[in-house]
């Protein structure tokens, strides 16, 4: 479904990532994994377009991700949520939701806002509240919920677990398996935290100083202790 190949990006003199290649399949979760300053929010960045590609592309669907103007990408399916999450706390949470609306994909039954409550019962009840009364679980939670109505194949998420507590970090990663289960949802999955990212992906990949180390299943990058140590941290 998106397929990643030889992606190179730069920051001016500074190679963020190095010809990485790996597709991501249809309806799975792909953990991209790494120390800090491996190159994972860069890779999420070039595939959005936020980022553009010095050499190489990501495809989605056969569609050159590189061709495609930043403003457009959601109209093709992907979304992105990035790391920071980016509420609006200013605006209420509906007012945040609605917002994910105007990217819809074309022609795509658009997911209504009663199922994202349904999904996150904490958002319905303070949809009439300014978001800035949120935790940060429910701000990750309306940012999530916001890239859902934009009726995404692909989702990309930088870092859902960052700051959270371990408890509300397992209710959004339930929540993300169950997305791919019930809608075949594809997610890229951006994650410090390797072990509990391993624990709900099917694969993973895990990148250093910009270049892809190793792509396999989840389960055989989490039985591999020297990989473990030498990358994952646990
Ligand atoms: P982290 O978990 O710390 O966000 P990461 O794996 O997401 O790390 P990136 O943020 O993609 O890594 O960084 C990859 C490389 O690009 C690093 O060497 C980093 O210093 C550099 N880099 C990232 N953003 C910028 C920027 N805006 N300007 C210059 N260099 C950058």
């Amino acid at each position: 479904m998106l397929d990643i190949r030889d992606l190179t990006a730069a920051y001016g003199p500074v190679t963020a990532l190095d010809g990485v290649s790996f597709t991501a399949p249809e309806g799975k979760i792909t953990a991209v994994l790494g120390a800090n300053g491996a190159g994972k929010t860069s890779l999420l960045r070039t595939i959005s377009g936020l980022l553009r590609p010095t050499k190489g592309t990501a495809y989605l669907a056969d569609q050159d991700l590189s061709r495609v103007p930043v403003e457009r990408m959601s109209r093709l399916g992907l979304a992105h949520v990035p790391e920071g999450r980016g509420v609006i706390t200013e605006l209420t949470v509906e007012e945040n939701l609605r917002l994910g609306r105007l990217g819809r994909a074309d022609r795509a039954k658009p997911t209504d806002l009663e199922r994202i409550y349904t999904l996150f019962p904490k958002l319905a009840d303070r949809r009439h509240k300014t978001a800035h009364v949120l935790s940060g679980g429910e701000r990750q939670m309306l940012v999530i919920g916001r890239a859902l109505l934009a009726t995404p194949k692909v989702l990309l998420l930088d870092e859902p677990s960052l700051g959270l507590a371990p408890r509300i970090v397992a209710q959004i990663f339930d929540l993300l398996k169950s997305l791919v289960e019930s809608d075949g949802l594809t997610i890229v999955l951006v994650e410090q935290n390797a072990r509990s990212a391993l624990s709900i992906a099917d694969y993973g990949a895990v990148l250093n100083l910009g270049k892809l180390v190793v792509h396999d299943d989840a389960a055989v990058l989490a039985a591999d202790d020297t990989l473990r140590h030498a990358y994952l941290g646990f």
